[in-house]
């Protein structure tokens, strides 16, 4: 079902938000929904100031913009570029490079850059805190350097470890996605990402790492198996999606980027796990994280801060 997804093509992309004033008029739709309400005061009542497009409070007189205290703030960028640089980053199954990202949008790539981390923020913080139930595939992974989601044995200076979990149906269908850095493999560090990520109850599977154990330290249950090594435990059913998963963060990130640092590692794992967990409406995706991003405050200057926070 999911593959063949239409999602939202160009051309009814460009038709609900090619001018500047359809995303001017779509973002105030979005961020009040119930009418303009001032962000200091609360009132309701207001007046447009025509010049600059601003709304200006009946009460306080405060003036705001759109995208004041958002995360479209503080930007010389049109609207209408913010709006197709969210079109690329969710309608990609793959995602997008800066360059490539620059090129479309028809800006430096510097500029492309910080428009996807900030977003990317976006999703991070919008997933971080959901916790994952009922079943869980869980598993081990590295990114970074040359080679992209190897296993475990292959760490090596540069390269960024990362848990993988996948929460099924008790049949085991696939419902949501769960990436996150991780300091390492040892019951430490796992223990604190099932804390973080799991809800206590989970019953986990995983293929046997000693520090996977740890996941009962955040009260679910773990159900080691024994899959030997190489392609058998690869194709090993119970660690299906995961496996799958994996395959394809491998294939994704290493199509799009030459190499992604390690305090990045967490904004790319938390795309591409954003556009797992909505595989499913791709469509509304893009409306989404506008809404999203409009009660996100700006945040040049935390984007690297709460990437660690939430590792
Ligand atoms: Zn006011």
């Amino acid at each position: 079902m999911v593959q063949f997804q239409k999602g939202l093509s160009e051309p009814e992309f460009e038709r609900q938000f090619g001018t500047e004033e359809q995303c001017r008029e779509a973002l105030i739709v979005w961020r009040w929904p119930d009418g303009f309400s001032c962000p200091q005061c609360g009132g309701q009542r207001h007046s447009i100031v025509q010049s600059r497009g601003l709304f200006q409070c009946s009460r306080c007189r405060r003036q705001t913009s759109i995208s004041a205290g958002t995360i479209f703030a503080s930007t010389k960028l049109p609207l209408r570029t913010w709006f197709r640089a969210i079109y690329h980053l969710t309608q990609s199954k793959q995602g997008i490079s800066s360059i490539e990202l620059g090129r479309r949008l028809g800006v430096t790539q510097t500029t492309a850059w910080m428009l996807k981390h900030k977003l990317q923020q976006v999703m991070l913080e919008r997933d971080a805190g959901k916790r994952l139930q009922g079943r869980i595939e869980i598993d081990d992974a590295y990114l970074g350097g040359e080679r992209t989601g190897g296993k475990r044995g292959r760490g090596a200076p540069g390269k960024t470890p990362f848990v993988a979990a996948v929460e099924t149906t008790s049949g085991g269908k696939p419902i949501r996605l769960k990436l996150a850095r991780v300091d390492g493999f040892s019951g430490k560090a796992i223990g604190k990402f099932a804390k973080h990520h799991l809800d206590p109850g989970c019953s986990v599977v995983s293929d046997g790492l000693r520090g996977f154990a740890a996941v009962t330290e955040a009260g679910c249950t773990h159900q080691p198996i024994k899959t030997g090594s190489g392609k058998a435990a690869v194709q090993h059913p119970a660690f299906n999606w995961v496996n799958t998963a994996l395959g394809n963060i491998k294939a994704a990130l290493s199509g799009t980027y030459r190499a992604v640092s390690g305090k990045h590692v967490p904004r790319y794992l938390a795309e591409y796990q954003y556009r797992y967990n909505r595989r499913f409406d791709l469509a509304a995706m893009m409306p989404r994280l506008c809404w999203v991003g409009l009660r996100t405050p700006p945040m040049p200057y935390r984007l690297l801060k709460l990437a660690e926070v939430y590792a």
